[in-house]
């Protein structure tokens, strides 16, 4: 896949995603440098998960475009709600990694198949391979003694470094994380944004994390968007926003989470 320099990775062009009757996301747009770093922050139920599952393909949605590393998926001429070809689909998220806010490991699988499965049978890589490189991942996220353990047998933090193991053992080249530290106990938080701290400093890696860890926010990001009601109602630096918000609704915000 070759993208132009100019290319967005990701492009939201007059996305409209209703649930029903509430329209989540109304004629939303929004463009993702290749490498980029971005925090999506705002209240709860504006519209930030929404935007992640839409782009891991977890969600239709009704009108508008949406490009990843220059796939189309929705023909810009397609007509009523978004569909794929399974074929589209599965290229598409071969590009994508998502972090959950509750892990979502395979429970009855070791720490180590946890990482193998997915290159295994998706992509097809030799299971001998995809050992080794899971071990090394697993060293990574700093478990590599706990690769024949059950995810039961793991406090919070660790599966959560597991998942995000997990994640980069299809080398995607976005990652997203949806609330990846609020499901933790406040102990536990540390060491998982310390292994997303060492991923931001990857110079390839795309990156959308939702987050309420307003400091980690700040530190890590290149670009913050605060979401209100389906918008991106301000966004800008990290020191702009977090510094200077030029909208009521952003430092509203910011004084009730800060
Ligand atoms: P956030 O992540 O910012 O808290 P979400 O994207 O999860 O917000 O949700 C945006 C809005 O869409 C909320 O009003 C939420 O209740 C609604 N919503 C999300 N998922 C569904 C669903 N599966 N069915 C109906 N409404 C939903
Ligand atoms: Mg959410």
């Amino acid at each position: 896949m070759t993208d132009k320099p100019s290319q967005p990775i990701i492009e939201f062009s007059n996305v409209t995603k209703r649930f029903g009757t509430l329209t989540v996301l109304d004629d939303f747009n929004f463009k993702v440098a290749k490498g980029e770093k971005v925090t999506l922050i705002g209240p709860s139920g504006s519209g930030k998960s929404t935007v992640l599952r839409i782009l891991m393909t977890l969600e239709p949605f009704q009108e508008g475009r949406l490009a990843l590393a220059g796939m189309s998926y929705h023909e810009p001429n397609g007509k009523g709600p978004f569909k794929a070809s399974e074929k589209h689909l599965h290229q598409i998220r071969s590009h994508i990694g998502m972090v959950f806010q509750s892990f979502n490991l395979f429970p009855h699988m070791t720490v180590l198949r946890n990482v193998v499965e997915a290159p295994v049978r998706v992509l097809g890589l030799p299971r001998g391979e995809a050992e080794c490189r899971a071990v090394d991942l697993l060293a990574m996220v700093g478990l590599a003694d706990k690769k024949d353990h059950y995810p039961s047998q793991l406090s919070g933090g660790q599966q959560q470094r597991v998942a995000i193991a997990r994640a980069l053992a299809m080398r995607p080249r976005v990652l997203l994380f949806d609330e990846p530290t609020s499901a933790l106990d406040p102990q536990l938080v540390g060491e998982v944004l310390s292994v997303i701290r060492g991923l931001a400093h990857e110079h390839d890696l795309t990156m959308l994390l939702v987050t309420h860890e307003m400091r980690f926010a700040r530190e890590v990001s290149d670009r913050v968007c605060f979401f209100d009601k389906g918008r991106i109602c301000e966004q800008g630096e990290p020191n702009a926003i977090f510094g200077a918000p030029k909208e009521e609704r952003t430092r509203e915000f910011l004084q009730s989470v800060l």
